[in-house]
């Protein structure tokens, strides 16, 4: 429990930590060792981060929408540099997004169970 209080909610998000106890881990391995597979519940009070079938659909909004916002800002920053035409820069943003798309999606995740367990934290 110690640990709960020193760790935030945005900390949590970002090393993708229980949103319960704050301390064990969603995802077993780091992005870079493998495939993103979550755990099904935390190790160390034994939440079950998925509540229910298709539980990640809403996941998936929020993945969309970082990946808008992500291939926006690269689209804007390659435009300040480069003043190519909007289809050109739209097909430069998502090649360059694409390599994000593993820890956007683990991200969406995490931050859709982050904001359910915040609405509905006892279901
Ligand atoms: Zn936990």
């Amino acid at each position: 429990m110690a640990d709960r209080v020193k760790i935030s909610p945005f900390q949590g998000i970002l090393r993708h930590l229980c949103p319960r106890c704050r301390t064990g881990k969603i995802y077993p391995t780091s992005i870079f060792s493998s495939l993103p597979k979550m755990n099904d519940e935390c190790a160390v009070c034994h939440l079950w981060f998925e509540r229910e079938e298709g539980y990640f659909l809403g996941a998936m909004i929020i993945d969309y929408a970082l990946a808008m916002l992500t291939t926006t800002v690269i689209g804007a920053i390659l435009w300040t540099f480069t003043h190519w035409s909007f289809e050109k820069l739209c097909v430069v943003a998502i090649l360059l997004f694409l390599p994000a798309v593993p820890a956007v999606t683990r991200l969406g995740r995490v931050l859709w169970i982050y904001i359910d367990r915040f609405i509905d934290p006892e279901r």
